[in-house]
């Protein structure tokens, strides 16, 4: 690594993928870099996404077609979202927030800040995969949504007008294209979207265990304590309080996912986050050979080729962070599988839960911390963290360094929420 001089120090809150990822350029560009997390690196919600590297999630988690189908949505058990009973109340302020981003104005913001997020996200990771050797984690063979039903894939083709006006590639491709693209998929399936400039990440856990040990091999610290309170000193630095200690630093980061809200509202900022937790089975032996990610149309969620298997993941389901899972909507991605991919096998399925950190416009968090120097945060990337990863990383190492950044980052203000 040719390293800039650099004294400055850096505290990390967060060793996820977005954490890693600002901790890696930090190194990158010379700080003196710890970072701290309360479990071992890569234990979040990144441990077990999809690794679907894609330019497309562009929209607000609330869609005019979404409001108009919740009732039927909440009460289909196996449907793509779900809300507990026991959380709806807790989510009618954050969905009273979304509903308000369907508004012109809101929506097309949305939409041009997270289309500039998203359009050099995926080219973006090359630095930081290149830094730690792991560029074999990540190809770009392009990614796919297939669908069964006309009214499904037509419902989704209203989207294709918008992205490509945002220079963001996508186009309707027939049946015959799929089976060329994915022989695995069934003939049943009548159409769908093809994403050109797609990608995947084969193994999203070893990605951020790749960073990790880049940055353990180049010199800093990865502390296991869990963060009490971010505080500033009396001179303006920062102080991060945890379990075990205080640590000072010149520059402290918050990337601590779901959990940032605890951290950030001492400093005056409403924070309204959702938990919108995911599901994914492990497929081990699925006997299925796929060359990208696949999203079935229907249900909404992905079948990814990894080097561990056949990841199937995805489906809403907004609950307590904390409330025990419900693996149940982890089995039942393999019986909804099996319509798309006729012959996949179960056996030795491993289901996992992870907690997607979701404001109401879908947008993340990411910035200074209003009146600091010192204090930056950079959390909530919903369904798009592993994808966004490194240009986050970029903007906030430049917001770090008062440097020159590669997008406008001001819409992703926590501010937006006062
Ligand atoms: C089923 C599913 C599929 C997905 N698929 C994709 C996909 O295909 N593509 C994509 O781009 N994204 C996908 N995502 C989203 C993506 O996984 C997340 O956006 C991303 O992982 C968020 O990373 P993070 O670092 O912010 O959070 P995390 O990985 O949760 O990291 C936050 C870390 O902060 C630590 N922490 C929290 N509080 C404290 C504290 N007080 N002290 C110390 N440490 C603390 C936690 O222990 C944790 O390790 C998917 C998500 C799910 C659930």
């Amino acid at each position: 690594m040719d390293r800039p001089n650099n004294s400055e120090s850096a505290i990390v809150v967060g060793a996820g993928i977005i954490g890693l990822s600002i901790a890696l350029r930090l190194r990158m560009e010379g700080y003196q870099v710890t970072v701290i997390d309360k479990q071992m690196p890569m234990h979040g919600v990144s441990f077990g996404n999809a690794g679907y590297l894609s330019e497309a999630n562009i929209f607000p988690p609330a869609t005019p077609d979404l409001v108009r189908q919740l009732l039927k949505l909440m009460l289909d058990k196996e449907g793509p979202l779900v809300v507990r009973l026991s959380y709806a109340c807790r989510l009618v302020p954050w969905a009273i927030r979304a509903m308000a981003t369907l508004k012109p104005e809101p929506y097309k913001r949305v939409l041009s800040s997270m289309a500039s997020l998203t359009s050099s996200a995926i080219a973006e990771l090359d630095e930081l995969t290149k830094e730690a050797s792991a560029e074999h984690l990540v190809t770009r063979q392009g990614g796919l949504v297939v669908f069964k039903t006309e009214a499904a894939l037509e419902a989704k083709c209203r989207a294709l007008p918008v992205w490509n006006s945002f220079a963001l590639a996508a186009e309707r491709v027939s049946a015959a294209y799929l089976q060329e693209l994915e022989p695995a998929l069934s003939k049943d399936i009548i159409g769908g979207i093809y994403f050109p400039n797609a990608g995947r990440c084969s193994n999203p856990r070893g990605l951020g265990v790749h960073y990790a040990k880049r940055l353990i091999d180049s010199g800093a610290l990865i502390r296991r304590e869990e963060v009490r309170v971010v505080n500033l000193g009396a001179s303006g630095e920062a102080e991060v309080v945890t379990t075990e200690g205080a640590y000072k630093a010149d520059k402290v980061v918050v990337a601590a996912g779901y959990l940032s809200k605890d951290l950030l509202t001492p400093f005056g900022y409403k924070v309204p986050l959702a938990a919108e937790r995911g599901y994914h089975l492990m497929l081990p032996s699925s006997q299925i050979e796929l060359r990208r990610p696949v999203v079935f149309g229907e249900p909404f969620f992905a079948a990814t080729p990894m080097d561990e298997g056949l990841r199937l993941a995805g489906t809403a389901e907004f609950a307590y962070a904390d409330a025990k899972p419900n693996m149940a909507r982890a089995n039942m991605l393999l019986g909804l599988a099996k319509p798309y991919l006729p012959g996949i096998n179960g056996l030795d399925a491993k289901p996992w839960m992870g907690v997607r950190p979701t404001f109401p416009d879908g947008m993340p968090a990411i910035g200074k911390v209003s009146g600091t120097q010192s204090v930056f945060y950079a959390f909530g990337h919903s369904h798009s963290g592993l994808t966004t990863s490194a240009i986050t990383a970029k903007c906030v190492a430049r917001l770090v360094r008062s440097a020159g950044l590669p997008i406008d980052v001001s819409a992703f203000s926590l501010d937006r929420f006062h």
